[in-house]
């Protein structure tokens, strides 16, 4: 068996992401609203959100969400409420079941 050696040069296609906003490198996060690639720089991170999974905004776009957050919390709260009268509820028939 002979082998014969060639070497292969391959053209690589790099995808380089750049920040929609500003034109510096992107953080491969993209905003959560609007999908523009964004740069660690233009990220604005929403402080009610804490993990590894945190959505990413724009600086802009989170700007934007100002009185749509204002109402998500009052729904936020108003759901909170529902679930405790539900749970009341609950705990209420299981006494009486239970002849408390
Ligand atoms: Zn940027
Ligand atoms: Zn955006």
């Amino acid at each position: 068996m002979s082998v014969t050696k060639t070497v292969e040069r391959r053209d690589v296609v790099v995808r380089k992401y750049t920040c929609d906003r500003c034109g510096k490198d992107a953080a491969g996060r993209t905003c959560v609203m609007c999908g523009r690639d964004l740069c660690h720089a233009c990220i604005a991170w929403d402080p009610h959100c804490y993990g590894d999974y945190q959505d990413a905004f724009c600086k802009e776009c989170w700007k934007m969400g100002e009185p749509h957050r204002v109402t998500i919390e009052e729904l936020d709260a108003e759901q909170d409420e529902c679930r405790e009268a539900w749970k009341a509820a609950c705990v209420e028939s299981r006494r009486a079941e239970e002849g408390e």
